[in-house]
């Protein structure tokens, strides 16, 4: 009999050591390798109560985590639509490492379709990491956030997209910053495995990866972890060529970390973006947008005109410099001192 116990237990250590891989645990739940699991990690402060839709996916084998967000601005669509086809798609019998994926950080901006900010509280979840234990609704969220998910991973991506009001190009973009050396370059090859034909540089100075991060994926670059943003879509839509461009992004990037098998997307020509120049609204009023975002413009040209709200024309709106448009208002309303349009200055 003893002998018989000592046989089963050899063959359940062989059966682990040929699965290469032990369960992961996450929000005290234990997650077999090969398979997935779901979660909503309840976040309250007392008054006002929310939760946070998460899937993991546990590979079979051995391998990285990625931590990917979705939904931390809840009316930017086509990263939490996409999000939804790779929680159904992504199979972890294939992966050697482990997917962390939350499906919607902000449900509250989300179910009460608020741009930007948390209808709760009024703050936006993107100015809040690393958040506070005992904070506000949002801060509650940044917090469990930044412990459960980006805290476990070895690579991290932020899914956006441009919000109600953003005409915006998609891309890719990384951190990068002179105190932090292997994890800008890293972060560098993740952005360039996703499939856009722009990526965006982040230059973080060396003084403020000491600072509070304010943004999700900065959290995650000022712990030394690769860091990514995707911005994908446009005044909040939820097209389909977003979704699937970004669904593909995701998909390439887990055969660049070699989670999944394959090669990653290569795009020839893939240009740089290391500076955006901002040209912030000198009036107040409506807006009239004469160009769109992704639109290529030289120094001087005319790209939208501001009226008062009588219909009389206030002032002329220019290009600050040459380069493509990479994110500017596309709807009427617009007011003094906001950032009306951003140029990205191409890589020479
Ligand atoms: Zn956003």
């Amino acid at each position: 009999m003893k002998h018989l116990s000592l046989l089963l237990l050899n063959i359940l250590m062989v059966a682990i050591t040929l699965q290469g891989q032990t369960p992961f645990v996450f929000a005290n739940k234990s997650i077999s390798p090969g398979t997935k699991a779901t979660f909503r990690l309840p976040i309250t402060d007392g008054t006002d109560s929310t939760f946070i839709p998460i899937s993991v996916f546990h590979g079979r084998q051995d391998g990285p985590v990625l931590g990917i967000t979705a939904g931390v601005h809840g009316y930017e669509y086509p990263p939490i639509i996409a999000a939804q086809h790779i929680a159904q798609e992504l199979d972890p019998a294939g992966m050697s490492g482990t997917v962390i994926l939350v499906q919607i950080a902000n449900i509250p901006s989300f179910l009460g379709r608020s741009p930007f900010t948390n209808p709760m509280d009024g703050k936006n979840l993107n100015r809040s990491f690393p958040g506070a234990a005992a904070g506000s609704i949002t801060e509650r969220i940044a917090h469990t956030i930044t412990e459960q998910v980006i805290t476990r991973s070895d690579y991290f991506i932020d899914m956006h997209g441009g919000d109600a009001p953003e005409d915006l190009r998609p891309y890719s973009a990384y951190y990068t910053s002179t105190a932090f050396p292997e994890a800008s370059e890293k972060g560098k090859a993740m952005a360039k495995s996703m499939g856009f034909d722009h990526v965006v540089i982040f230059n973080i100075p060396e003084e403020r990866v000491k600072e509070r991060s304010l943004y999700c994926s900065q959290e995650a670059f000022h712990r030394q972890i690769p860091a990514v943003d995707i911005e994908c879509g446009r005044l909040g839509i939820a097209g389909e060529y977003e979704i699937t461009r970004i669904r593909d992004a995701i998909f390439s990037v887990l055969r660049h970390l070699e989670i999944l098998e394959g090669n990653p997307i290569e795009v020839p020509g893939q240009l740089m973006v290391p500076v955006r120049k901002t040209f912030k609204s000198p009036q107040t009023g409506v807006f009239y947008p004469l160009k769109k975002g992704g639109d290529y413009v030289a120094k001087g040209m005319k790209v939208g005109y501001i009226n008062d709200f009588f219909g009389n024309h206030l002032e002329d709106i220019f290009a600050i410099t040459d380069g493509i448009i990479m994110y500017m208002i596309g709807t009427p309303p617009v007011q003094k001192g906001e950032t009306l349009i951003s140029i990205g200055v191409l890589e020479e």
